[in-house]
């Protein structure tokens, strides 16, 4: 069917369901995390729509509760790596001559899916497999997904309607937006099912075919979408599940000839590995790779002594501990004036001293636990570290208990020390530290603030004096992609803020936005000459 112009429908927000008490929404749910957390389900690996269990198994428990074990997966090794790129290779034949409304059909029923049937399923997966809160599940696993799948899709239709603007007598010019001549490798990180689902799925919905790679913490959704993705309708082959070793995935997929590319959100130092790879093994490539990857950040709040405290304070509690603060945007450096010094942390104390952690079964817990036992070793050591430091004090929290789960209070450091190693390096967990400047001396921390470290990611300045918000907006120009005036660093909506940074913090691709989707394309030009010319003669060469 090919004689209509297609129009994606116009895509808004999907509203975010609230889990009040009684609601339908809460019911279902609750019901959902009841039976997930009672069944052991085996995941195998998923190559061509067939499930292959290749016996190499790791167990998947709940991080709140060592006692919950949720089930297993199986690991793919270097045969079952190459059988899913020659198989993703074959499927890419079909794919990329299929029609791209039928594409957007898919990923448009996908989208629906998870807003109505597996809803409550998305949100207590990811409530249970990484341990968020009900709330923190519905922005990401139903919300933030959905409008990726929604808003990509329409997007697309964008890229494909941008044509050349001028047309000379006698010729019709023209774009045409292929997918790569390869497959793309999408690695995801552990932290949000939105970046998890929508890595695979913006290449795939550009007429690519994929191979994904998700985190060993985060693979239970993963395979729930692989399911969704079947029932919408999606071919055999497109996306290809395949949990594995990550050095196994270096050596077979890093070294295809047929490697198009990488969608890749996780670590700066990960992604710094993968580029130097790709970079080693240039001259085996069909294409140059697409290089894309969102990573680490050490994100900041930087307060004017104009700002208000209890905008501040909120702001701070929500955007270091929310998700135990294993968000790439997560704050985790503030710098306050002096003069705030003293109210500033009263009313941290007093409001972190009402957060409730515990497990997600429980609504009423603002936090659960940090993702895994890797995690939380990571984490306690720099608390350790600050504990015993000279020039820094543990001033809020610094607990830490991991007989039931990963449990790490939410924590606040304090330093003047502007290399302190918690205030430079990324923790990735429930940690605050926490720098007083003389409030004559402000320019010269937004300095600092600008320079403090290799990330860009976000960052965050409060205050009600417009000089100073057009200052800071100044200096630290370069300091982060996304850029927030008097709101927590946290919490981009898809369509609203797309999403990402420069620096030491990624591409800044912005997931979300057509720049991430036009990444995927390999355009061709294509001009028609309806009148070509029949002779060599120009007209300066006519005799003189
Ligand atoms: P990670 O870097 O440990 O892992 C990310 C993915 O890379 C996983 O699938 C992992 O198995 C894989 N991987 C690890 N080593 C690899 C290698 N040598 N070769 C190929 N793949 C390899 O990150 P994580 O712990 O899952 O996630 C947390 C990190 O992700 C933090 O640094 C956080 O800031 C970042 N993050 C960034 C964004 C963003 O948008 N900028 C969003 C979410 C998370």
């Amino acid at each position: 069917m090919n004689n209509s112009v297609f129009n994606v429908p116009h895509p808004s927000n999907e509203p975010v369901l609230e889990y009040r008490e009684g609601s339908k929404e809460k019911k279902e749910l609750k019901a959902a995390l009841k039976e997930l957390s009672e069944q052991y389900i085996e995941i195998p690996v998923i190559i061509g729509g067939k499930e292959i269990k290749s016996g190499n198994t790791v167990e998947i428990t709940a991080p709140f509760d060592h006692s919950i074990k949720l089930g297993k997966f199986h690991q793919a090794g270097p045969k079952e790596i190459q059988l899913a790129i020659d198989t993703a290779m074959e499927a890419r034949k079909a794919w990329s001559k299929m029609p791209w409304f039928h594409r957007a059909g898919i990923f448009l029923k996908v989208a629906e899916l998870i807003s109505t049937k597996y809803r409550a399923q998305m949100n207590a997966a990811t409530m249970l497999s990484i341990g968020k809160t009900a709330v923190q599940a519905e922005i990401d696993s139903a919300c933030e997904l959905i409008d990726f799948l929604r808003f990509n899709t329409y997007f697309m239709q964008q890229i494909y309607s941008e044509q050349p603007m001028l047309n000379s007598k006698g010729m019709w010019n023209s774009l045409q937006y292929r997918p790569l001549e390869g497959f793309v490798l999408a690695v995801t990180p552990f932290n949000f099912t939105a970046i998890s689902g929508n890595l695979p799925t913006a290449p795939a919905m550009m007429g690519n075919v994929c191979i994904w790679k998700p985190s060993t913490d985060a693979v239970y959704v993963p395979y729930l979408l692989m399911k969704i993705f079947k029932e919408a309708g999606m071919p055999d082959g497109i996306i290809n599940l395949i949990p594995c070793k990550s050095s196994d995935l270096s050596n077979i997929a890093f070294s295809s000839r047929d490697f198009g590319g990488i969608h890749f959100t996780g670590s700066t130092k990960v992604f710094k590995t993968i580029w130097e790879t790709i970079g080693k093994n240039i001259w085996d490539y069909k294409s140059y790779p697409r290089i894309v990857g969102e990573t680490g950040g050490k994100d900041y709040i930087f307060a004017h002594n104009t700002a208000d405290i209890e905008q501040l304070v909120a702001a701070s509690v929500r955007g270091s501990f929310e998700y135990q603060g294993q968000k790439c945007s997560a704050a985790s450096r503030a710098y306050i004036p002096m003069s705030m010094k003293d109210e500033y942390m009263k009313r941290m104390k007093e409001v972190i001293g009402t957060i409730k952690m515990g497990s997600p079964f429980d609504f009423t817990n603002f936090m659960t636990a940090c993702v895994s036992k890797k995690a939380f070793k990571d984490i306690t050591s720099y608390i350790d570290f600050a504990k015993d430091a000279k020039d820094a004090e543990v001033a809020i929290g610094g607990g830490y208990d991991d007989s039931k789960g990963w449990f790490i209070e939410p924590t606040v450091i304090t330093t003047q020390n502007l290399e302190f190693k918690t205030f430079k390096e990324e923790i990735f967990g429930p940690v605050l530290t926490v720098t007083f400047y003389e409030d004559a001396k402000c320019d010269e921390y937004l300095e600092y603030c600008n320079s403090g470290n290799e990330y860009a990611l976000t960052g965050a300045i409060f205050s009600s004096e417009r000089e100073f918000i057009a200052k800071a907006l100044e200096v630290l120009e370069d300091s982060a992609g996304n850029f927030y005036i008097n709101d927590k660093p946290t919490g981009a909506v898809v369509g609203q803020q797309p999403f990402g940074g420069g620096r030491g913090s990624g591409t800044n691709d912005k997931a979300g936005s057509y720049l991430n989707l036009i990444r995927w394309v390999n355009t061709r030009t294509i001009k028609e000459n309806f009148v070509p010319p029949v002779s060599i003669e120009y007209p300066h060469m006519e005799a003189e």
